[in-house]
């Protein structure tokens, strides 16, 4: 995972996968998927203390962890989903 350190490499990132609402991707219906979470720890989709905080094309969710930071997956696979951590960041360097 490319873990992001300023503010303009997040805007960047962005850019190439403009972020559209959370509820599009129906995070939720895809049940229990584990994930690489920028802050080092691994989370899961349903954690009650993940929350989404947009989607992208396609099937890619920015998600917020409890220890305040943002990890943008990408979910695969068909029958068995499974999450491909793309990028992250520390929430704090969005402030
Ligand atoms: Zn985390």
């Amino acid at each position: 995972m490319l873990i992001l350190n300023t503010k303009d490499e997040v805007k960047d990132k962005l850019k190439e996968n403009p972020l559209q609402s959370a509820h599009l991707l129906r995070l939720n219906g895809y049940g229990s998927i584990k994930f690489n979470c920028a802050c080092g720890e691994i989370h899961d989709t349903i954690d009650k203390d993940i929350s989404c905080k947009g989607s992208s094309k396609p099937f890619k969710a920015l998600l917020k962890c409890k220890n305040n930071f943002m990890t943008m997956i990408k979910i695969e696979g068909f029958f068995r989903k499974k999450a491909i951590s793309e990028y992250g960041f520390e929430a704090s360097i969005m402030d």
